[in-house]
């Protein structure tokens, strides 16, 4: 194996002159050296291809006894000085103080195809950064992330990679529910890759500090390598990079939106600053159309994470943002005057995103009422929302009356043939019908355009958790099955016809399924 190693972010910022492994403050420093934890017995589960090629790593190579040290941690590539990265954050509305790497540990970053690239072990042993954790992860959300996040990839959503899916042969003690009773759980580790790791928190935590030369040292390091066509670092300059990093962020909160993700924790440490899907815990996927659904237990009483909360979480973290940028700029004009852009783009956007899903080319002025229309349809008894857009695309002009049985499928409860229901639903079809007539609409290009904004394929909870009990159990196939099925979430695939298909009932309030706690 021989990669194109670098160093970018490890020159920009100053290290941790502390070396030792002890939980505690690190100041003044953008991270520090630790040396990942040796795995008792590591044992590879699945690689992702893609990645090895984005990465410049041969299919051979991945085979090799080398590859799996370095990606369990056993062994640390020849030349690099493995690191965690130091962040702060505020999590569920709250100012935490100093977060960072408790268990990532960045390996080295290498340059492939002109792209720059960080690798990094989740799981791979505690570092100053630790705090009352242990450093380590579980099989079951080690799955969790290494599948979704190559998922969210392919469904054209802004995420962090994930490279490869080992066990370490360790026990882990969790209590997954936090209600007294842990038990130990099979040690897993998860490479994820990304163009960088910053996070919002990362900028709050040196200007929390008033740390300033550090801050701007990590804004012209993220600017320089990131956001270069901006220019060379100023006031002006850094005005532009918060705009640009508010466009990414409302861009992937679109696309959130768009296939029905609810990312469970949008704590501003989980909030990348290139507008990524960063960390995968408790997140979880929409089946019934709800907008104040959220799968976080840990979140149960406020919801704060909801669906149709999370436009309005981003702006909140991105006004933490700017609070920790104003040092660089002194004035609070601009900052606010980006933050008010968010929500006029975001509305506009979204219109789009959603014209997208019903296939509609123009902009008619009645379109957000015919959305909005849609949006009460959907809630007025469950709707499966993957599989009612799925099916929307079959909608042929002219008969409105049919639309029902067209979307029944999509419904949760058999007996819904109620007359109110059938009414509210022809009442939106003989709209939407004639929205379509207005703009010519042909059903054969409509439907092909919709496949490209409504997956078919997404990882329902129950799909990640049936795999999971597969893995626990030692059988690997459906990790394989699913990964392979999810590369292609757009494809009608003929005979995956059993992943298109609703929430089966014992999902519904299974651990895993519906609750999901941070505990991970
Ligand atoms: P998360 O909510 O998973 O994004 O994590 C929030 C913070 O807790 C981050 O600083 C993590 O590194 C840290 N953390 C989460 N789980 C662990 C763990 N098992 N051991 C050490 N730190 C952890
Ligand atoms: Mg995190």
């Amino acid at each position: 194996m021989n990669l194109k190693l670098t160093e970018s972010f490890t020159k920009a910022l100053p290290a941790d002159s502390n070396l030792e492994n002890s939980r505690r403050q690190v100041f003044e420093a953008g991270f520090s050296h630790v040396q990942p934890k040796k795995p008792s017995k590591p044992q590879l589960i699945h690689v992702s291809d893609d990645m090895l090629d984005e990465l410049g790593i041969g299919q051979e190579d991945a085979k090799s006894e080398d590859f799996l040290e370095i990606i369990s941690g056993a062994k640390v590539y020849p030349n690099t000085n493995p690191y965690a990265m130091a962040y702060a954050g505020h999590q569920f509305g709250n100012w935490a103080g100093q977060l960072g790497d408790g268990r990532a540990i960045n390996l080295f970053e290498l340059r492939h195809k002109d792209k720059l690239w960080a690798v990094q072990l989740k799981g791979a042993g505690e570092t100053p950064y630790s705090r009352q954790g242990d450093g380590l992860a579980v099989l079951r959300s080690s799955i969790r992330e290494y599948l979704c996040s190559e998922a969210m990839f392919h469904l054209g959503v802004p995420t962090t990679r994930a490279l490869s899916l080992v066990l370490t042969g360790d026990q882990v003690l969790r209590d997954m529910l936090y209600d007294g009773h842990p038990e130990y759980e099979q040690g897993a580790i998860v490479s994820r890759v990304a163009p960088s790791f910053v996070r919002f928190g990362n900028f709050e935590l040196f200007a929390a500090r008033q740390d300033f030369d550090n801050l701007e040292r990590l804004a012209n390091y993220v600017i320089e390598q990131f956001y270069s066509d901006l220019g060379i670092p100023s006031k002006e300059v850094y005005i532009e990079f918060f705009r640009r990093v508010m466009i990414n962020t409302l861009e992937m909160i679109i696309h959130w939106q768009r296939v029905g993700f609810v990312h469970g924790v949008m704590n501003t440490d989980n909030m990348s600053i290139l507008g990524l899907t960063i960390d995968y815990g408790p997140y979880g996927w929409l089946e019934g159309f709800d907008f104040g659904w959220t799968p976080n237990t840990t979140d149960k009483q406020n919801k704060r994470y909801r669906y149709g909360n999370q436009p309005n979480i981003a702006l909140w973290n991105l006004l933490q943002l700017a609070n920790a940028l104003y040092p660089l700029i002194e004035e609070t004009e601009p900052l606010e005057q980006i933050l008010q852009e968010f929500q006029s783009k975001f509305d506009l956007k979204w219109l789009d995103m959603m014209r997208s899903k019903l296939g509609l080319k123009g902009q008619e002025s009645e379109d957000l009422e015919l959305v909005q229309n849609l949006e009460d349809a959907l809630l007025s008894s469950e709707t499966d929302m993957t599989i009612f857009f799925r099916l929307l695309s079959h909608y042929r002009i002219g008969k409105p009356e049919a639309a029902y049985n067209l979307i029944k499928p999509a419904f949760y409860k058999e007996n819904l043939n109620s007359p109110e229901h059938k009414t509210l639903w022809n009442s939106w079809f003989k709209n939407y019908d004639k929205r379509l007539q207005n703009e010519k609409s042909d059903d054969r290009l409509r439907a092909s355009g919709m496949n490209l904004a409504n997956p078919k394929f997404v990882l329902r909870n129950y799909m990640a958790q049936m795999a999971i009990d597969a893995a626990e159990k030692g059988d690997y196939a459906l990790i394989g099955e699913l990964f392979q099925l999810l590369k292609n979430p757009y494809d009608e695939q003929p005979n995956q016809e059993r992943w298109f298909a609703k929430r089966p009932e014992w999902a519904r309030h299974k651990v895993g399924c519906s609750m999901l706690s941070c505990s991970s």
